[in-house]
């Protein structure tokens, strides 16, 4: 049965919880001790070394040229998507999961087209579950991306159906299970020469610490030790699924001097204390890829909630937590920007839920079961595709979302398995 709530008052399944207030809190926390003039230098020379960082990057200078190029065709309207990893319905659009994600219930649920029954009906992979939504067709290829989606991606039917530079198409990702493969298709007559620049910006500044390490450039620094122990923190943090390290292989090409500005900037970033997360960092650079080049089609990964895999309930509740504030904060910056504003859709979805408590495959930690829990999540549109907010429940599937956007774009209607969604104004 499909029906639509004809208002906004929420209710989850009887959902007494009170809704949070917003907090206003959009401030970026990147190093939370010591005086404030470090903080700001370490965040201001770790984006400066970020953006030379993508400058440098083995991509086409002329996609890169004059802060973003953009082809003619199109809608003028831009889209922005942010991905998260599994997160179960019981840790956030429930009664008891609100409290994780305060600004997605709280301060953007009012303004959305919530979907209340996402469904992923393919295979509950990284990699598989993001080709998925990118393609509009279930995707069964290597969990690992060591192959690349077999039907044209959104990147490349933007690309060539309208004309659009790679600098109107960006993929930042934190997933360590994905790949470069994921910017586009295997499929003949589009492929890479139509795809997406892709960047991982955590696995990028690892190399960088870990090339600085091996250099002895680190000898100059105040605390060497805990550049390292940062450094094996992040190693195993992103230890995801027992996935062998592979740096990205752009890092080998950069121009020296670049390297040496990330270098520096990376170990006055790591010197200046405190835990950090790689989401915290992709989102970083997925704004300021926006500041500089100004993509008409942006996808950020976030993967902070894939804590779970090691076992820690409470890391992969800070994870969550995480990303609503990024997703939060995402939100503020394409009204802020009048590249952005009055003129984007931002579309937020899990990749998958999580498994059952209880479940043979130990619950959280895992995304493996043919269950619900699994299989079931939710999505969310705010921006210039939503006519009037309101909560659909009727269910959607994942591959229904690229052709949506496609429509969005301006493409030209695309085959996949997935249709569009009557409910976003094209
Ligand atoms: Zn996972």
């Amino acid at each position: 049965m499909t029906t639509e709530s004809p208002s906004l008052s929420y209710n989850l399944a009887m959902d007494c919880s009170p809704r949070r207030k917003p907090t206003g809190d959009s401030t970026l926390r990147i190093i939370p001790a010591g005086p404030k003039a470090t903080i700001d230098r370490s965040k201001r020379d770790f984006l400066r070394a970020a953006i030379a960082l993508l400058a440098g990057l083995n991509l086409p200078t002329t996609s890169l040229a004059g802060g973003g190029r953009h082809g003619v065709g199109g809608s003028g309207q831009r889209v922005v998507m942010v991905i998260f990893g599994g997160v179960r319905r019981a840790e956030t659009f429930s009664p008891q999961g609100l409290v994780n994600i305060p600004h997605l219930s709280g301060d953007l649920l009012s303004q959305s087209l919530f979907y209340r029954d996402a469904r992923n009906e393919g295979v509950t992979a990284h990699f598989n579950a993001v080709s998925s939504i990118l393609t509009g067709n279930w995707q069964r290829v290597d969990d690992w991306g060591k192959l690349a989606p077999t039907t044209p991606t959104l990147f490349e039917q933007f690309r060539k159906g309208l004309g659009a530079a790679q600098s109107d198409t960006w993929v930042v990702a934190s997933n360590k299970a994905l790949t470069s493969l994921i910017g586009a298709s295997s499929a003949m007559d589009y492929g890479p020469a139509y795809g997406a620049n892709v960047v991982f910006p955590k696995q990028l500044m690892i190399a960088a610490v870990v090339n600085a390490l091996r250099t002895g450039r680190s000898r100059n620094m105040a605390d060497r030790e805990k550049v390292q122990t940062e450094l094996q923190n992040m190693l195993e943090a992103g230890n995801y699924e027992g996935l062998g390290w592979s740096v990205f292989d752009g890092t080998e090409r950069l121009d020296p001097r670049v390297r040496d500005t990330i270098t520096e900037a990376i170990a006055t970033f790591a010197r200046g204390g405190g835990p950090t997360s790689g989401d915290e960092l992709t989102f970083l650079v997925g704004r300021e890829v926006m500041r500089k080049f100004s993509p008409r089609l942006l996808v950020v990964i976030l993967s902070d909630v894939e804590a779970a895999h090691f076992g820690s309930y409470a890391m992969h509740l800070g994870g969550i937590r995480t990303g609503d504030r990024l997703c939060y904060q995402m939100w503020q910056e394409i009204q802020a920007n009048p590249d952005y504003r009055d003129k984007t859709t931002l579309v937020i979805l899990p990749e998958f839920g999580r498994d059952p408590d209880g479940s043979s495959t130990n619950g959280f930690f895992n995304h493996r079961g043919d269950t619900e829990s699994t299989r079931n999540t939710w999505m969310m549109a705010l921006g210039t595709a939503v006519d009037k907010p309101r909560i659909i429940e009727r269910p959607i599937r994942h591959v229904d979302v690229c052709a949506s956007l496609a429509a969005l774009l301006g493409c030209p209607p695309m085959d996949t398995q997935g249709v569009r969604l009557s409910e976003l104004r094209v």
